[in-house]
């Protein structure tokens, strides 16, 4: 089980605020570990952990993908389904990591999605004897509701709630979520940027801030195999239909998982972040789970976003698991609980 979950470290650079109060780098990486240094017992020995991979703040979201992701695409082409998270503290480089900034200047670090757009479907165009469907959908966890972010109603303020359905044999599904076939990567990038308008728009209405909501795209392929025999009478063709294998790819970014007693969250705040909390601890406990591959209860129930991807965690199924971190001092806290959240999902 544990080589179908894959867990990386990414550290970002310094930021300008982090570069105008001086802050010290206090994480160091190797091609497989990250250590850090508690700034306020600086003699104490470093904290180290061992990942799959460890980017430093040089790496581009291109060789973060050809290394880690490509594969996983491949195997959603074949049929597989396969996730793909990024965690960590807000501004640590989630979105940059999986939407990208969206600048042509910075191309090496275009995001995963949009590569998987274009993964996808450069080998959609070049397979024979295979026809693909390929549908989207684009939904946001926030405060264990779902809301459809491919849905114009949905960004208005009257938020339907879409409930998830045990289907047997199909799985966990939001029946009343939108799914958009597409043809090519830009109908899909045109999809992305329509649901973020949408995940804007009904943020701002609510007052509500993006970090606080998990997003799931999912790029679903269905294909079917048909070849051609040809008897000797070339008008006699009979397509042969293959069979039909469906594969889906989920790309996940995560609510901010720093702690929100430091925020000074009371009330209605505080319990948005116990349960935004409560999906980042049962995605955490599913995670370990397969890992450790010898707990048989795998607790999919515990929240709204492992029921939904129940059915791209373990089994068959390819996950990575993309985690962000800052080098500056002034972030110790929350760094050493990413890399301890990574790391049990790792179980080394
Ligand atoms: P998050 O989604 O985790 O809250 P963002 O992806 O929005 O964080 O990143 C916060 C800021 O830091 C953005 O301006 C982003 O462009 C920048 N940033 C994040 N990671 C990197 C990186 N690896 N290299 C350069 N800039 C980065
Ligand atoms: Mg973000």
């Amino acid at each position: 089980m544990g080589e179908h979950v894959k867990v990386i470290i990414r550290c970002r650079p310094m930021n300008l605020k982090e570069i105008h109060e001086k802050c010290d780098n206090i994480v160091e990486t190797s091609d497989y570990d990250v250590s850090v240094l508690n700034p306020s017992a600086r003699s104490a020995p470093r904290k180290s952990f061992r990942f799959d991979s460890v980017y430093n703040t040089f790496s581009k979201t291109e060789t973060i993908y050809n290394d880690m992701c490509y594969a996983l695409v491949e195997s959603t082409l074949e049929g597989y389904n396969g996730t793909i998270f990024a965690y960590g503290q807000t501004g640590c480089g989630k979105t940059h990591t999986m939407q990208g900034d969206g600048s042509i200047k910075d191309a090496p670090n275009k995001g995963i999605i949009p590569r998987c757009f274009d993964h996808i479907f450069e080998k959609i165009s070049i397979a024979n004897n295979v026809r693909y469907l390929a549908l989207v959908s684009y939904l946001e966890i926030y405060n264990e509701t779902i809301k459809d972010l491919l849905s114009e109603s949905d960004s208005s303020s009257h938020t339907i709630n879409h409930s998830l359905k045990d289907v047997p044999g199909i799985g966990v599904t939001v029946p009343s979520l939108t799914t958009q076939p597409v043809k090519n990567a830009e109908e899909c990038y045109n999809w992305l940027k329509l649901g973020n308008k949408n995940r804007i728009t009904a943020a701002t209405l609510m007052n509500e801030t993006s970090s606080r909501s998990h997003t799931i795209f999912t790029i679903s392929l269905e294909q079917i195999e048909s070849s051609v025999t040809q008897s000797s009478d070339l008008n006699n063709m009979s397509p042969i239909i293959g069979c039909i294998r469906r594969g889906k790819l989920n790309l996940v970014d995560l609510a901010g998982s720093e702690r929100q007693s430091k925020t000074g969250a009371i009330g209605e705040r505080l319990k948005e972040a116990t349960k935004i909390n409560l999906s980042l601890s049962a995605l955490g406990n599913v995670i370990s789970a397969l890992v450790d591959g010898k707990t048989k209860h795998v607790p999919y129930r515990d929240s709204k976003l492992t029921r939904l991807l129940q059915d791209s965690l373990g089994g068959n199924t390819k996950t990575i698991m993309i985690s962000c971190i800052s080098p500056a001092d002034s972030n110790y806290d929350e760094t050493l609980s990413t890399l301890r959240y990574a790391s049990r999902a790792k179980n080394i």
